[in-house]
């Protein structure tokens, strides 16, 4: 079969691979659809730990596709031929964090396309573990592949404003206008945010972002406190989310805070340069709260589905273009150049 695996820095390649059998308690999912996340850009540009020539990996956490094998023991809930998706991350099982419902969290966490073979390939192996856990959701009904590929970046967007929650009639910043902030615009409208304003230094993307969401309040560019002090009437934002790698965004999120805001620092820095200087009074004297959320669990997973679904979060705007696996340097190049919001790889079937 086809899978598209990382061997080192700008070192992508459309490999030919066996073909994944189920054992025991395991799956394989033919995939229809794999979206390009900017993990995996991240991963394309630096290289990654667990992706060497000796050992390259298969990208993609974000898929979705159809069963084409199920193993002895499987739940009767799955039967080959149904449309599923899957949370890609897992842990042992049996520590606090897993127990709790947070696999996500677990110490000894896994993932597709992390350290194990994920979606950008004709087919997935899923591990026991997984199935066990519970990561493989049935689709609902009037969601394409594509959109239900994208349901897993919306998940851990869903955790973040779970973590900082957001209440109706607040006033949400975000700042970082890509396919995350978008997503973060989205969801904090369908939580009953009052008012959303966006930002990000680069202005021409504020502005399509801003159409494609649709009535949010767009602030481009450079000096966004004083511009989101005058909005509010001098009251500051309840929520921010800084959903961009920018230590001066989360510096200065505190300034424009109002009184007992919530600030959510949902993106990571860039190794080496995740010391970031706040000032501990304003987090004091406003009775601020700063929140941070990585990835998501398998019940955020599974929400986020039925929210889709049910026609509340229009997932599939974000999809720029969609790709054969043939093609998947030219769906990676204009990931990495930014030209494109979700580019999708597409799988017949
Ligand atoms: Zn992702
Ligand atoms: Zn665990």
């Amino acid at each position: 079969m086809k899978s598209i695996q990382l061997a080192g820095p700008y070192d992508l390649r459309l490999a030919e691979v066996e073909r994944p059998h189920a054992g025991p308690g395991e799956m394989v999912i033919a995939v229809r659809a794999a979206s390009i996340c900017g993990s995996d850009v991240r991963m394309y540009k630096n290289g990654y730990k667990h992706a060497s020539e000796e050992h390259p990996l298969t990208l993609g956490h974000e898929f979705a596709g159809v069963i084409d094998e199920l193993g002895e023991g499987v739940p009767e809930t799955y039967a080959v031929g149904d449309a599923v998706c899957a949370a890609p991350n897992y842990g042992c099982g049996t520590c606090d964090a897993c127990v709790s419902g947070n696999t996500h969290l677990c110490a000894d966490y896994h993932a597709f396309g992390i350290d194990i073979p994920g979606g950008f390939a004709e087919f997935v192996h899923v591990p026991a573990q997984i199935v066990s856990q519970g990561n493989v959701a049935h689709i609902p009904e009037g969601l394409s592949f594509a959109e239900a590929a994208l349901v897993e970046p919306l998940s851990c967007v869903f955790n973040g404003q779970e973590i900082c929650g957001i209440e109706s009639g607040d006033t949400v910043v975000v700042v970082g206008a890509g396919p995350i902030g978008i997503m973060h615009c989205l969801l904090a409208r369908a939580r009953g945010a009052a008012k959303i304003i966006l930002n990000d230094l680069n202005e021409e993307r504020v502005r399509a972002a801003a159409e494609l969401i649709g009535d949010i309040v767009a602030l481009p560019g450079e000096g966004l406190g004083e511009r989101v002090m005058a909005e509010t009437g001098g009251a500051g934002a309840n929520v921010i989310i800084i959903a961009a790698p920018a230590a001066p965004a989360q510096h200065e999120s505190l300034e424009y805070a109002a009184m007992n805001g919530r600030c959510l620092f949902f993106g990571g820095l860039p190794a080496g340069k995740s010391e970031v200087a706040l000032d501990a009074n304003l987090i004091h004297y406003k009775q601020l709260r700063i929140f941070g959320s990585a990835r998501s669990n398998v019940r955020q997973f599974r929400t986020c589905l039925e929210l889709v679904a049910g026609g509340n979060i229009p997932l599939g705007n974000l999809i720029t273009k969609r790709y054969a696996i043939d093609d998947f340097q030219e769906a990676f190049d204009a990931a990495a150049a930014g030209t494109c919001l979700k580019n999708v790889i597409e799988f017949a079937g």
